[in-house]
């Protein structure tokens, strides 16, 4: 199922402000919410869609990595945020909510895990099978060495927030209700700083572009994931990174199509060889192999090549080569050939010498028969 757009799934423009956004959240959150329609799993959908989408735009840090990859930026985030699987109401809705649906109300979140990464990576048939070594670049943020990424310039301190003393929340009233709240001075954070690190912005980390070697094992397919542990995103400080997933697309290959462990090929022949036998040469990933094509052989028949497969990087035994020979009819014949053709179906003289027809005629002659009888 496609994901819908966070932007379309919120009702607001590309260019909606965070207070936009969260008065948005907040007024579909309220109609969806699982407590105003029990049972109604069509409002639970909803309610996760809407949840997961303010997760991300409500996060500076993954609203622009969001804005710059669409939804492949956070692509089966193995915890890289809670949203799209289980049906956790926990979290986000208790700082906003809480107090109102009675929910647990104000946890506090911790240090925020970095985002994972996907990089889709194609590769050719031959380095699928063999392995290979690739370089890739993807943008990323790293750890800030210069504030050690406190975000605080160098030779001071973040503070604890005056507003919160430190827990990141508020209490606010709002009519009847007591609103547990974000505070707005901090951000959640619950430390101020005075004097922002110059290099990364207060941010306690800077987007970069690095520079990665990939090993890709031998024997990977389409669909395949390397898992890099670490390599996403950095975290917040104190939180560890993500994971980078590089995921293996196979291009299509100009002779051999690949199923399992097994390749197959077509091989085209003459209809002399195939009627008199002989050896031909066929192709392998890694050279070429001779292959002997027995006598009376008919277009359409799979030769086996044991072992000269691909083995998976599961392991396992080696896959064959399944060569399907095509015999070809000649063309732009001269009249010499020609010739020499008509003498030849001459002296075969009718069916014998043609199996298929053999069979074929003799059903037809059976087919009317029992039609007459
Ligand atoms: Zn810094
Ligand atoms: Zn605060």
């Amino acid at each position: 199922m496609s994901k819908r757009d966070y932007y379309e799934v919120l009702g607001v423009g590309r260019d909606a402000s965070d207070r936009d956004i969260k008065k948005a959240y907040k007024r579909l959150a309220m109609k969806y919410h699982p407590d105003r329609n029990a049972g109604d799993a069509a409002a639970e959908e909803k309610f996760k869609e809407l949840k997961e989408a303010y997760e991300v735009l409500s996060d500076s840090q993954k609203k622009g990595a969001y804005d710059q990859y669409g939804h492949a930026a956070f692509e089966q985030g193995q915890g890289g945020f809670g949203g799209a699987g289980g049906a956790d109401f926990g979290d986000i809705f208790g700082d906003v909510f809480g107090d109102i649906f009675g929910g647990g109300g104000g946890r506090r979140r911790g240090p925020q895990r970095g985002a994972d990464l996907r990089y889709n990576m194609e590769l050719t048939l031959e380095e699928a099978v063999k392995g290979v070594k690739k370089e890739i670049k993807i943008p990323s943020w790293e750890h800030c060495n210069t504030c050690d990424g406190t975000g605080a310039k160098k030779g001071t301190k973040p503070e604890t927030c005056g507003t919160c003393h430190g827990s990141g929340q508020v209490q606010m009233r709002q009519g009847f209700f007591a609103v547990q709240q974000t505070c707005p001075t901090c951000k959640g954070s619950g430390k101020i700083i005075k004097d922002p690190c110059g290099d990364c912005h207060g941010q306690g980390r800077k987007q970069t572009t690095k520079t990665l070697s990939v090993s890709i094992p031998a024997g990977v397919d389409s669909g395949d994931r390397i898992r890099l542990a670490g390599e996403g995103e950095a975290g917040e400080t104190g939180a560890p990174a993500g994971d980078l997933y590089v995921q293996v697309h196979v291009a299509e290959h100009p002779i051999f199509v690949r199923d399992g462990n097994n390749l197959y090929c077509e091989v085209p022949i003459s209809f002399t060889q195939a009627a008199l036998g002989g050896e031909i040469e066929v192709p392998t990933l890694d050279g070429r192999v001779k292959l002997k094509i027995t006598e009376e052989t008919q277009t359409g028949r799979m030769f086996r090549m044991r072992g000269k497969g691909v083995k998976s990087v599961r392991g396992g035994a080696v896959g064959d080569l399944l060569c399907k020979v095509v015999v070809e009819t000649p063309v732009k014949l001269n009249a010499r050939q020609k010739e020499l053709l008509e003498e030849l179906e001459e002296s075969m003289g009718g069916k014998t010498h043609r199996p298929k027809a053999t069979g074929f005629f003799d059903g037809v002659k059976k087919f009317f028969d029992d039609l007459s009888s």
